[in-house]
């Protein structure tokens, strides 16, 4: 039974305690020989997994279904007629020899994943304590919270910066530049060519004849056509100047407090949809879903973690510089976002008055504990070592 009364039905409680997995099949008893094709598999018991190199081949499995002995690393025991119970290897039995178990093997599959499913939420039972007192120590860490206050003060005191550093999510500081648009200038002169050859047209003279364009232009120029214009087309372009890091602290710790009441709600409350109730009434989706509500906490407290020390990057000096002279860039710039300066640890816009210093306690945060807990209710770290092979 789980801490909050999730009981476990007779036959969820035999499916924990199975040995669906075993290094190798004589841990379960004798098998057969032979498994003749045409042979009933009753069901399939556990898989076996040798772990022996090829050189050490001896240690292989024999083979019911092919016969011969010491030819399988993986496979299945399965359980024949009479009790008995006989090995075939992983790909052998079905495709090679006809045997008809795929049915049995689906079933032996899903009770593997539910048999999985179940240890994990078990695990993530005795976790959750652990993991309560992860996020309840970042809600209460020092350092964490100052640097939610000095980013509510940081847009408070400063909201037209930080609105323009909202305006960059990524980091890019762009620019508006005035650049000469030299294809719609070269369109104009086009069309004001083809404006001058049907006004020749109409009125009866060739362009060729000295005089004639600069008459027709003249026209043109009269009946105030804006393609005799010879000012240049100028168009705007965004780009990019400079960027600045630390960019969670303006897009991420603005909410600081109610992400992590948030959180610390969530992580108070998991696993409450199995409260009082019977595995049985869960299938195996719900039972994953339950699961991941768990995961999903972990995963976002160690999100968190990381985007607090990116937000600590915001506060370097070095950072700090390049906003400013982001900042001031232009006269424009200065005249809408203002002017700071900085100097021994305190930021301030120089036409207001208003400052804040920006040296804060560094917060101590630790991912082993969640990373230990999401591999223990993941299993990820085997998916990772198997990869790593
Ligand atoms: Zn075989």
């Amino acid at each position: 039974m789980l801490s909050n009364g999730f009981e476990l039905s007779p036959a969820d409680q035999a499916l924990i305690d199975a040995q669906l997995w075993v290094n190798h099949p004589s841990e379960l008893g004798e098998m057969v020989d032979r498994i003749e094709p045409g042979t009933a598999i009753v069901d399939v018991e556990a898989m076996y997994h040798v772990q022996a190199s090829d050189d050490e081949r001896d240690a292989w499995v024999r083979c019911g279904a092919c016969g011969k002995s010491h030819n399988h690393k993986r496979g299945f025991v399965v359980l024949l007629p009479e009790g008995k119970r006989g090995t075939i290897g992983h790909d052998c039995g079905e495709k090679k020899h006809a045997l008809e178990y795929r049915q049995q093997l689906a079933q032996f599959e899903a009770r593997l994943v539910r048999q999985r499913t179940l240890r994990r939420i078990l695990r993530a039972d005795e976790l959750r304590g652990s993991l309560v007192a992860q996020v309840n120590g970042l809600q209460r860490n020092g350092g964490v919270r100052t640097l939610g206050e000095l980013r509510h003060d940081f847009g408070k005191r400063f909201p037209k910066l930080c609105g323009e550093l909202l305006g960059a999510p990524t980091g890019q500081l762009l620019s508006k530049v005035k650049l000469r648009d030299a294809e719609a200038e070269r369109a104009r002169r086009t069309r004001l060519d083809r404006k001058l050859t049907d006004l020749a047209k109409l009125r009866e003279v060739s362009r060729d004849k000295a005089g004639v364009d600069e008459r027709l232009l003249a026209e043109l120029v009269a009946s105030n056509d804006r393609d005799t214009s010879k000012a240049p087309i100028w168009r705007y372009e965004m780009r990019p100047l400079d960027s600045y890091y630390g960019v969670p602290f303006i897009t991420k710790m603005g909410r600081l407090d109610d992400r992590l009441a948030s959180l610390r709600r969530r992580a108070n409350h998991c696993l409450d949809e199995f409260a009082g109730r019977q595995s049985a009434s869960f299938d195996d989706k719900q039972l994953h879903e339950g699961l991941q509500d768990f995961v999903r906490i972990v995963r976002e407290a160690l999100r968190l973690h990381q985007e607090i020390r990116d937000a600590l990057l915001f506060l370097d000096p070095a950072n700090i510089s390049r906003i400013i002279t982001f900042t001031s860039r232009t006269p424009k710039r200065r005249e809408v976002v203002g002017t700071y300066a900085y100097e021994d640890g305190v930021f301030r816009h120089l036409g207001r008055g208003t400052a804040l210093d920006l040296r804060i306690p560094i917060p101590s945060l630790s991912d082993a504990p969640l990373i230990e807990m999401y591999f223990g209710v993941t299993g990820e770290r085997v998916a990772l070592r198997a990869a790593a092979e």
